[in-house]
């Protein structure tokens, strides 16, 4: 963080938490009660849920792909944002209006008003600059400023978004920028050791460190957007994670509400091998059947993904039927898939192989823990669990921290319920 200053506070409200005018009064009151007890605060909101989904719809609807999306390459079009980033802009009115009518002194603050400067990749932009001194004057003077998640804005003025998911970017973002800590207010009470919707026994975590939860984040877990995490990461921004289904009391007080602290290692007392089990069905499986076994073969297929900015994650050769041939397989993101296999296809002669096969019928399932550097025995009590299951693993990739598999979609909740039981993280009855 650039400048702590405890008094000041951003709190993130997710599309759920705006879903309706009651919610938003809800979210009105929790505001409301951390302004009553000194709080200077900057509230950073989702569109209501499901409107996002409903604008990008509408962005297909005449034609316009969204940026990356198909992964064409193609830098889109800067009006599916000028479309999609304006359903931000509406809860934050919405909100600004219903304080008012509290009584409190409130106002909006559109992404190019503060500004939040970002590059032009449009639909999947990056924040490069959050000026804070006009806010922070703003929060001093005693206003609480809305600031509409997701949406940015390029030095020459264009609307840009930042990515499904992005409005908890935008909150570390604005955390940074006035030296506060950042409270995400979310419709569950915390970062649990999985997705509560696939396991009811999954037990919220009093801590997590940055690094399990940047882990987490990019391998499945959607509570928090990963690039929200690397921010907080880097800026050293305390994360709460909350929930927005609570209300202050008659007195206007907030309920004790534990949530999820994300913070420094060395912060957390408890000691766990794994934290965290996460699945993934953003996944795709290309595999490159009688490949020539020439030593320089794979990095000719890896050369041309990185040149076309493909990302590779989980990589396996294996012997092919054919005398000096080999199969290579490897995944990509989902939206990745068609162009790396567009690539290939164009340069089949030049790579030499003699087929090629997409399948995106797969899921990623990973452990996720900073414990695993100091134990062994991880990756075999995950490979039992499996085999227990009879759950097949098509490829494997592990970094200090985390393990992760390849295995088919139909099996991926059965996977992380035998793995959530198999490292006793249960919740007891
Ligand atoms: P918001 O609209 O507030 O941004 P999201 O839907 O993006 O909320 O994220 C919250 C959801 O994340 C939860 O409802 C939950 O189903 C899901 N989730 C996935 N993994 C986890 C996890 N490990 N802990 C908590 N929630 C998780
Ligand atoms: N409304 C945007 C989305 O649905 C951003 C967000 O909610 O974080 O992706
Ligand atoms: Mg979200």
């Amino acid at each position: 963080m650039t400048r702590a200053d405890t008094n000041r506070l951003v709190m993130k409200f997710g599309g759920t938490s705006m879903a309706d005018l009651e919610r938003i009064r809800r979210a009105a009151r929790i505001v409301a009660a951390e302004a009553a007890r000194g709080k200077k605060v900057a509230v950073v909101v989702s569109a209501m849920a499901g409107k996002t989904n409903e604008l990008v719809a509408w962005t297909d609807g005449v034609g316009a792909a969204a940026p990356g999306l198909y992964g064409d390459g193609v830098l889109s079009d800067d009006e599916y944002d000028v479309v999609v980033a304006s359903g931000e802009q509406v809860t934050s009115g919405l909100l600004a209006l219903t304080l008012r009518n509290m009584g409190l002194k409130a106002r909006s603050w559109m992404g190019w008003q503060i500004p939040i400067l970002t590059d032009d990749a449009h639909g999947r932009a990056r924040i490069e600059e959050v000026p804070g001194d006009a806010l922070g004057a703003a929060l001093d003077a005693g206003e609480i400023a809305i600031v509409p998640g997701f949406q940015g804005v390029t030095r020459d003025g264009r609307i840009t978004t930042l990515g499904r998911g992005g409005s908890d970017t935008s909150a570390v973002a604005v955390a940074a920028a006035l030296g506060a800590p950042c409270d995400i207010y979310t419709d569950v009470d915390g970062v649990y050791t999985t997705d509560p919707r696939i396991q009811s026994r999954a037990r919220r975590l009093e801590k997590v460190s940055y690094e399990e939860m940047l882990e987490m984040a990019s391998l499945g877990a959607k509570v928090l957007q990963t690039r929200s995490v690397e921010l907080a990461m880097h800026k050293r921004v305390p994360v709460r994670v909350l929930s927005s289904f609570i209300e202050p009391d008659e007195n206007g007080n907030l309920p004790q509400h534990a949530g999820t602290l994300i913070c420094d290692e060395d912060e957390i007392v408890e000691k766990r091998i794994v934290s965290g089990v996460t699945m993934s069905r953003d996944e795709a499986r290309i595999t490159l059947l009688g490949l020539s076994d020439r030593t320089d073969a794979p990095a000719d297929v890896f050369t041309r993904l990185a040149e076309a900015e493909v990302n590779v994650d989980m990589i396996v050769q294996s012997q092919a039927r054919t005398e000096g041939a080999v199969n290579l397989t490897f995944t990509t993101g989902r939206r990745d898939a068609r162009r790396a296999a567009e690539l290939m296809t164009a340069a089949k002669a030049e790579i030499g192989f003699e087929e090629l096969r997409v399948d995106d019928d797969v899921a990623k399932v990973s452990v996720i823990g900073v414990g695993m550097r100091s134990h062994a025995g991880v990756a075999q009590t995950m490979f039992r669990a499996l085999a227990d299951k009879g759950v097949k693993f098509q490829a494997i990739s592990t970094s200090e921290i985390k393990i992760s598999v390849l295995i088919d979609s139909d099996y991926a909740e059965l996977a992380v319920r035998a793995l959530h039981a198999a490292y006793g993280l249960d919740a007891e009855d």
